[in-house]
């Protein structure tokens, strides 16, 4: 209503002439109404209360394990998922066939070989290239970061293992990830265009101890594949050690990782079918897939469970939201983004419109943030939503959110985000290492999530209006 005041701007008083005029129905949300507010408010009590997302990632960790998408735990997945979904009162679960690159880790060794002999704990990247049976002995060359071996000249790097020695900076935001994972994905295709024979990196995450971690690379075209693994930091500690005392350093390394024919799996979709608006969907995404050297459980077993426990919250609700509110269980998230992919081709060309999305991808750890992407008309929605967290001890903040991974494929055709950040200042001592395992989740923390989804859900679910464009393309 603010912008029906005589100070609006000439464009805005046009709108609002035509909307007194009726002749144009408004394109955001309304503050909701005090009822809804109410429902939304409850529910977070009862999730805070009663909700147990740990039972679903504790049945994902231990009755199916790792994951990874192709292997036959990812097909246990999907199987696991369609037959948990059935159990929690959805209207309609189905799953969505995908197309997935498959690779396999086989083994992977490092050692030290001069100065002094000493086996690294070492990891393959993901789609990483294998060795020569044999292995490979050679000297190391040293770059503090991904820009000092592009750098370089060839004469460098020519027949020598390449080991890039970045750190990640840890954060509450987990911000530090996406600079580091720079040497990872784009390190094997710079080092193997200067001659290098393999590359080695600092592993992107922040841990002390002795655990690699592995991820997803990939070889630019017309770049000859070379093997790529991730040491732990303070096996990369130990190199630069020795490269400071003034040593010449020589490793030996083998894995016979490859890459495998694409393989089936499938996104797995279920539906709480909207009363009034079945067709404008409210999206929550998770990926189903993990890496293998741990049981995947902050990644991404807890975002899987904190999704269905929501779900399940809502599916108990006295009457059904208004919109449909659905849960998609990506396939391929680690590797490629494949499920993402499928799963938007295919949301173009439906009848159905995605109102807004969220997804949870971001460990285990206390909700401590609310961000959105949606527009300005939407911002009285997003105020109630802050209100309604703030018990939780989650803060307001800002309208820069553009969803997670598997979000992002939508979010490129426009869809608005929600995003509720979970603290990650030590979710990348875990993530895609061995040590990503269950018993570093709290159950507690789980239960703070489900509320906070729970409750932003129904209101995105139930609130008349929209929060932006709508994908596909709305009139
Ligand atoms: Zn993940």
């Amino acid at each position: 209503m603010a912008r029906c005041l005589p100070a609006a701007p000439a464009a805005l008083l046009l709108s609002c002439f035509s909307l007194l005029l009726g002749l144009a129905a408004p394109a955001g949300a309304a503050a909701p109404k005090p009822g809804l507010l109410k429902e939304a408010s409850q529910l977070r009590d009862r999730a805070l209360a009663d909700s147990d997302a740990w039972q679903h990632a504790w049945s994902l960790t231990t009755e199916v394990g790792p994951r990874p998408a192709g292997s036959a735990g990812d097909r246990a997945a999907v199987t696991w998922a369609l037959t948990r979904l059935a159990e929690i009162g959805f209207d309609e679960i189905r799953p969505q066939p995908v197309e997935v690159s498959a690779w396999e880790r086989g083994t992977a060794e490092a050692r030290i070989i001069r100065p002094f002999p000493q086996p690294l704990v070492a990891t393959a990247l993901g789609r990483s290239v294998g060795t020569p049976e044999a292995g490979i002995e050679a000297p190391v060359v040293r770059f503090e970061n991904l820009a000092a071996l592009e750098a370089a000249k060839p004469e460098e790097v020519r027949g020598r293992i390449v080991f890039i020695d970045e750190r990640m900076e840890r954060e509450r935001d987990g911000s530090g990830y996406g600079p580091a994972v720079q040497k990872r994905t784009r390190g094997p295709s710079v080092a193997a265009a200067r001659g290098a024979l393999a590359l080695v990196i600092r592993s992107v995450g922040t841990s002390t101890h002795r655990f690699a971690h592995t991820g997803a690379t990939r070889y630019e075209e017309g770049v000859r594949p070379i093997p790529a693994f991730a040491i732990s930091n303070p096996d990369a500690d130990l190199l630069t050690a020795q490269f400071a005392a003034g040593e010449e350093v020589e490793l030996y390394l083998h894995s016979s990782a490859r890459n495998l024919s694409p393989a089936r799996s499938a996104n797995v979709i279920a539906d709480i079918r909207g009363a009034g608006k079945p067709d404008e969907i409210v999206i929550m995404g998770a990926h189903l897939d993990s890496w293998d050297l741990g049981t995947g459980a902050q990644d991404n077993a807890t975002g899987v469970a904190i999704l269905m426990e929501t779900a399940r919250f809502i599916a108990m609700m006295p009457r059904r939201p208004e919109r449909t509110v659905r849960i998609v269980l990506y396939a391929n998230e680690e590797r490629g983004l494949d499920g993402s992919r499928s799963y938007t081709a295919a949301a173009l060309q439906s009848e159905q419109r995605h109102v807004i999305g969220i997804e949870a991808d971001g460990g285990a750890g206390l909700i401590y943030r609310f961000d959105s992407g949606v527009d300005e008309e939407a911002f009285p929605v997003i105020d109630a939503m802050r209100e309604i967290l703030a018990p939780l001890g989650i803060e307001g903040g800002d309208n820069s959110a553009t969803g997670g991974a598997d979000l992002s494929t939508l979010r490129a055709e426009g869809m608005p985000v929600l995003s509720l950040r979970h603290d990650a200042s030590e979710y990348f001592d875990l993530h895609h290492t061995a040590n990503d395992t269950l018993d570093k989740v709290d159950p507690e923390a789980l239960k703070q999530a489900v509320a906070a989804y729970a409750s932003v859900v129904w209101i995105a679910a139930n609130v008349a209006g929209d929060f932006g464009a709508t994908v596909p393309a709305g009139e």
